[in-house]
């Protein structure tokens, strides 16, 4: 990572709290990926991370974008990506979404009624209109029975819709699952792809003819805690290798996390600190309302009272799955409560925790804060200013 403690420091001297983002870092990750699977082509989720020099990185190196709003759609093709670069998939598009996406990207419909209104759409402009559709397949990401969605159309039903063959102006050329995110075990990724492509067979048997591409969603993980181990990629490239066999058709990895992730750090200041009945508490800027993820990982390890809390992506990955590193190289320790500033009791990111200590005007950096970071962090709430969201270019300079 090109992101130095050097570089923190100055820039805190201008932001109380800040994003920062790291190209060379996602770059790296990004022909990481492409080099272990040179068979397959990668759509970045936009949703993770949609800031614009973010988007023109992983754009740079050839990724196209999985899309999840209209917005995304738009932010896509202004950064020059056609529409067979595009994918467009969310539940409940609505006619006005699907008509200001038809041109610009490839929509993946994700329910029955969606496929009539874009049999509508095409009927209305007169032209045959090439669409995806997403699948809730008829089995889970571990190979066992299929689980019920709000994602895609249920196998069973989209095979009939396929037989029947009633929308003229459709023609379906493509397949979209995504069934789960931040799977660290490769064997459980790849016994997942074999049977993605059991299920393009049965597609392609009801359809009558072979499709142009698969798309076969995320899973590829990233290591939070310090315990977790990177996806083994080059064997997960073996096992997707081999369920490909033969086929001609294109094959789609989405990833929003794996490159960006782990190349982003979240930097906050220390605005004051007190004891109370003997606790410390540790007050910093803008933390469940700039950074939210910590605060909603204490309040799950909170009420679950499980030792290890399944995650809930992108809200919950697991314990430990934040660092925390005071910037001012303090030796001496204390245990002290990590606070925001907001007037709620509930803005905590970590209690009881041992770190070196802090005084008011030093620096917490967190790290994994480039993916499903600032976007889901509620800055309208009381009406704070929100963080700077700061690239590092690979030159060494600082976009702000
Ligand atoms: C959010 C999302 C992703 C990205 O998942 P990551 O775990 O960040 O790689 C991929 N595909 C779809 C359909 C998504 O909604």
């Amino acid at each position: 990572m090109a992101i130095t403690k050097e570089i923190l420091t100055t820039l805190a001297q201008q932001h109380d709290s800040f994003y920062l983002y790291d190209q060379a870092g996602i770059t790296e990750c990004a022909e990481r990926l492409k080099g272990a699977f040179p068979f397959a082509s990668f759509l970045y989720s936009v949703k993770c991370n949609p800031h614009p020099q973010v988007l023109q990185t992983v754009f740079a190196q050839g990724f196209g974008a999985d899309a999840a709003s209209l917005g995304e759609v738009l932010l896509a093709a202004e950064n020059g990506l056609t529409p067979d670069q595009i994918y467009y998939s969310a539940p409940g598009k609505t006619p006005m979404e699907l008509a200001g996406a038809v041109d610009k990207a490839t929509i993946i419909a994700d329910s029955l009624h969606e496929l009539r209104l874009l049999e509508e759409l095409a009927a209305r402009r007169r032209e045959p209109l090439c669409v995806g559709i997403r699948l809730n397949p008829a089995f889970a990401f571990d190979g066992g029975a299929a689980v019920p969605s709000k994602f895609g159309i249920d196998e069973e039903q989209a095979l009939a819709f396929l037989r029947r063959n009633d929308c003229p102006h459709l023609r379906v050329t493509g397949i979209h699952v995504h069934l789960r995110s931040q799977v660290l075990s490769a064997d459980a990724i790849g016994v997942y792809y074999r049977n993605m492509f059991a299920l393009a067979d049965r597609v392609e048997a009801a359809l009558g003819r072979t499709l142009s591409y698969i798309n076969l969603g995320s899973g590829i993980g990233v290591p939070y805690a310090p315990t977790d181990t990177e996806v083994d990629l080059p064997a997960l490239a073996n096992m997707l290798q081999g369920a490909v066999g033969q086929r001609k058709t294109r094959i789609f990895i989405e990833t929003g996390r794996y490159c960006v992730c782990r190349n982003g750090v979240y930097v906050t200041r220390v605005l004051d600190k007190k004891e109370s009945c003997g606790k410390i508490y540790v007050i910093l800027k803008n933390t469940l309302n700039g950074f939210i993820r910590p605060s909603v990982a204490r309040m799950v390890e909170k009420y679950a009272g499980a030792e290890k809390p399944a995650g809930w992506e992108p809200l919950y990955t697991g314990r430990d799955s934040f660092g925390f590193y005071p910037l001012a190289g303090e030796t001496t320790r204390e245990t002290v409560d990590l606070v925001g500033c907001l007037c709620t009791g509930t803005d905590v990111i970590a209690e009881n925790i041992h770190l070196p200590r802090m005084e008011v005007g030093d620096i917490l950096v967190m790290t994994n804060a480039g993916a499903y970071a600032a976007v889901l962090s509620p800055w309208q709430f009381a009406s704070l200013q929100k963080p700077a969201e700061l690239f590092l270019r690979a030159d060494r300079t600082v976009l702000a």
